[in-house]
């Protein structure tokens, strides 16, 4: 049965690759016709908003930028949008025939994913643009399709982060997880400490790691990415992979004192959770964080923070003995629950990656999810704990 079914998947992917239609990820069903529709100049379209985003997504990215009539008659335009509030939110059906193709979708989100379909299906130049005639029907399987850019270890220019940002919706991929501090690099401006980038945005050995991104900048790729039905979730690393941020304010670590870089891993200087200001000065952070960034979910790293200088460190201990904590990692546990706390005021959830929770201790309050990543280290513990 098994042998049977490979050969027929090679059957229809070989037909699927003969006619020329690869979409990838494959929609769920796509029934060939016989014919293709062909479009010259002055298409004629019909659709309820043509100021929508995706339309003009659509006249870019797959029109080629070929001049349009409106048509106030659904039958008698080339493309049609059509609203169908029975299809999941993000699900769509493209219907092509030799005279026309029609678009349904209960919303934007799905009429975005249309038009990253058609991006792969049409053929041919301006002028001559050919679409094969099919009935394709699409939803998402998975609720979460996210994609990660570490802009920490590594710069990368806001044109740059928009391309990635565009293949990943080419792709229907629907979150955006957004690395933005690190040990090599602190990339998001903060108005409150203007030190964090400007210093820590540049402590890289190499000129290609310097830079960060303004607020204005940022808001600037949400807008870009949330036309395409992308949220960006942001990482903001803590209380480990904090030698940028420790580079501009020493302050923050254990012992006041200016810190090592590290070119690759991570080193013991991580932020102290013994103080006081310390927590004050990242929940600021995280303010600013949550007034730019509308995500429910604000991701706070968590991962690879070692104790060697929480062990050493008189705030640290003080704390452990003064909230009967069991060692660091209960004080990282604690820690990590006063931060996704102060996110749950502001209605966010949280999360971190598995390492948080890889021994047990100081409970995590109900809006935490745990990112698993470590499978190699530590198999599926971190998985069981969450
Ligand atoms: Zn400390």
């Amino acid at each position: 049965m098994k042998h049977r079914l490979s050969i027929l998947l090679l059957l229809v992917s070989y037909v699927t690759l003969a006619c020329g239609q690869i979409v990838f990820p494959s929609p769920n069903q796509v029934e060939m016709k016989k014919g293709k529709l062909t479009l010259r100049k002055n298409i004629s379209m019909y659709t309820a908003d043509t100021t929508a985003f995706y339309i003009s997504l659509l006249r870019s990215e797959v029109l080629r930028d070929t001049s349009v009539k409106w048509q106030s008659k659904a039958s008698a335009a080339h493309i049609c949008w059509m609203n169908d509030p029975s299809l999941p939110p993000e699900g769509y059906k493209i219907s092509i025939n030799p005279k026309q193709m029609t678009i349904t979708a209960s919303g934007e989100r799905g009429f975005i994913y249309a038009v990253q379909t058609l991006r792969q299906w049409v053929s041919g130049p301006a002028g001559k643009l050919t679409f094969a005639c099919a009935d394709i029907t699409d939803s998402p399987r998975m609720q979460w399709r996210c994609f990660l850019l570490d802009s920490g270890r590594q710069y990368q220019r806001i044109s740059t982060i928009k391309k990635y940002i565009d293949m990943a919706s080419l792709l229907k991929m629907n979150y955006f997880h957004w690395h933005l501090t690190e040990g090599l690099g602190w990339r998001i401006e903060i108005k409150r400490y203007p030190h964090l980038a400007q210093v820590g945005g540049s402590v890289g050995k190499a000129e290609e790691q310097h830079g960060f991104y303004t607020q204005e900048e940022i808001r600037e790729v949400i807008n870009y990415a949330s036309q395409r039905n992308i949220t960006i979730v942001p990482e903001i690393d803590m209380p480990g992979h904090a030698e940028a941020a420790l580079s501009a304010h020493p302050e923050l670590g254990c012992f006041g004192l200016p810190v090592e870089v590290p070119q690759q891993g991570f080193t013991q200087n991580i932020f102290c959770a013994g103080k006081d200001e310390v927590l004050t000065f990242l929940k600021n952070v995280l303010d600013e964080v949550c007034e730019l960034f509308p995500s429910p979910y604000i991701h706070l790293g968590g991962d690879e923070a070692p104790k060697g200088n929480w062990n050493k460190c008189e705030d640290c201990q003080k704390r452990i003995a003064a909230l009967n904590l069991k060692d660091g990692h209960d004080l990282q546990l604690w820690f990590s629950a006063q931060m996704a706390n102060h996110l749950k005021q502001k209605g966010r959830k949280a999360i971190f990656w598995g390492d948080v929770v890889y021994q047990d201790g100081y409970p995590l309050p109900d809006n935490t999810v745990i990112q698993w990543w470590n499978y190699r280290g530590h198999k599926d513990l971190a998985l069981r704990n969450a």
